[in-house]
């Protein structure tokens, strides 16, 4: 009756919901994916290097890329004018011939049109691909050396589309209630050891991007837009005086907004951190249990995990189905609130926290998220019982059943997004395998142990894109057991 329910509520639009499923899709696996999909994965063969972890590396460096965003943007016509200022010195030991820009809007059809490349004041000279533009540089990049490349460009913000079976939802667009920008634009991916850009191929559901950390500086000018309208974005302003918005964020993944007439906003504050929900009217009294949840779990994990390890958190009430995260702010479905029963035993409260776990998982400590995406997402979704442990014991049983044994998991975790057949095999084995390991870790190392271990994991990763073969070096350090090899969780 529940799942019934559930159904009634969220399925009638034809999607799941991807960050948590509340429920199945009615074509949920391989097998229902269109001849096209099935035959790119199969035709698929991804070569899965593991990386080893990456030099020391700190969030007020001087080194970090900086990204100087000015954009003018119309809110009548959903475009965005853009001018972009990267600078960025090549911290690797080898000379750059070429700089990769990854650019996610280059995906959507016409929304991108780049009008101006200058590179040190020169005019560029680019090659445009499918989903990033490469930029040939004359002379190379030598270590240590400084570039200045200044971008314009105008976004056509497409709409929204509507769920689609196969696809994971889109997040970048409009409807009638919000304008998205999320990866909106084009960034350096970061090199891999072996001085290759660590830039992979979208997937039809999981993340592909792989972030290094970096200075913002945005400036948004809001032209046509409906009185009312609010910007909800990775940051607190720096300042506000009547439509311009002016925003610096240091050290972060990346710089996401969203902006609507119809925000309710709801603002709390806790140890100096701003944390704020952007609700519709409609949702409110869900959008204060979001505030409050996530509250409490930036409580919990700051004492389990590290403090967190932002000024802000900015919760945004989505018009498609799914959770997302960015750094400093998450976008959690309005499927999820529609789900609110006005108590803590419902998705809400799960995939809220889930989310909010994601400010350590994700942006903090970062990973690659298409090679291994069960770092983050196993670590995730174990936050969530962690915090019903701390909060609500009494529905620990319920979130196991409900959440994970439901779904019977079943799949090695740690495979790339593009070797799973479909999202549900995906999600089963990165997110819900996950967490059973992670328990069955924690039930062998005893509590005081695995929460070091985790202590130390954190402290030692901040900043940094982890990997797996990190985590599992330092796991050593706590016990005989080699958890990787003994395992069936994992792959070999
Ligand atoms: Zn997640």
């Amino acid at each position: 009756m529940i799942f019934l329910f559930i159904y009634m509520l969220v399925g009638c639009s034809k999607s799941d919901i991807q960050e948590t499923q509340v429920n199945e899709p009615p074509n949920p696996g391989f097998s229902t994916l269109t001849p096209e999909i099935r035959n790119a994965i199969q035709e698929t063969e991804i070569e899965i290097q593991t990386r080893t972890p990456e030099p020391e590396k700190k969030a007020n460096d001087p080194g970090l890329p900086e990204y100087s965003l000015n954009v003018k943007f119309d809110y009548s016509k959903q475009s965005a004018l853009v001018n972009e200022t990267i600078k960025y010195v090549n911290n690797s030991k080898q000379i750059l011939n070429n700089i990769r820009l990854a650019t996610d809007t280059l995906r959507y059809p016409g929304s991108l049109s780049l009008e101006n490349v200058l590179v040190n004041s020169n005019e560029g000279n680019f090659e445009v691909g499918k989903y990033y533009f490469t930029l040939l540089l004359k002379e190379g990049l030598a270590p240590g050396e400084k570039v200045e490349i200044q971008i314009e460009y105008l976004l056509s913000i497409p709409p929204l589309p509507p769920p689609a079976d196969d696809l994971k939802p889109g997040i970048y667009g409009y409807s009638t209630v919000q304008t998205n920008l999320v990866d909106w634009y084009p960034f350096i991916p970061p090199l891999s050891e072996n001085g290759e850009w660590l830039l992979h191929d979208p997937w039809f559901y999981g993340e592909y991007l792989v972030y290094d950390l970096a200075n913002f500086f945005v400036e948004i000018e809001l032209i046509n837009a409906p009185i009312n309208t609010t910007i909800a974005t990775s940051s607190i302003p720096a300042s506000q005086v009547e439509n311009l918005y002016v925003y610096s964020l240091s050290g972060a993944r990346n710089f996401a907004w969203s902006l609507s007439p119809s925000y309710v906003i709801e603002t709390k504050e806790f140890n100096g951190i701003k944390i704020s929900t952007h609700t519709f009217p409609f949702h409110q009294q869900a959008g204060s249990h979001v505030l409050e949840e996530s509250t409490k779990a930036i409580e919990l994990y700051s004492r389990l995990f590290s403090p967190y390890p932002r000024e802000n958190l900015t919760i945004v009430e989505a018009d498609f189905l799914d959770g997302m995260e960015y750094d400093g702010l998450f976008f959690l479905s309005r499927g999820f609130y529609n789900l609110f029963d006005y108590t803590p035993q419902n998705y809400l409260t799960a995939i809220t926290v889930h989310e909010t776990a994601h400010q350590w998982w994700y942006a903090s400590i970062a990973n690659d998220q298409a090679l291994e995406p069960w770092l983050d997402e196993a670590l995730c979704t174990y936050s969530e019982i962690l915090f019903f442990e701390e909060y609500y014991p009494e529905l620990v049983d319920w979130w196991w059943e409900y959440r994970v044994n439901y779904y019977q998991p079943q799949g090695f975790i740690n495979k790339s997004i593009y070797e799973y057949q479909g999202f549900v095999p995906y999600r089963n084995a990165t997110y819900l395998q996950g967490a059973k390991f992670l328990q069955s870790l924690r039930d062998e190392l005893g509590d005081k142990i695995f929460f070091d271990f985790l202590k130390e994991y954190t402290a030692s990763q901040k900043d940094k894109i982890s990997t797996q073969t990190y985590f599992f070096e330092l796991l050593q350090n706590y016990s005989e057991i080699d958890f990787y090899n003994s395992s069936n969780y994992f792959y070999k």
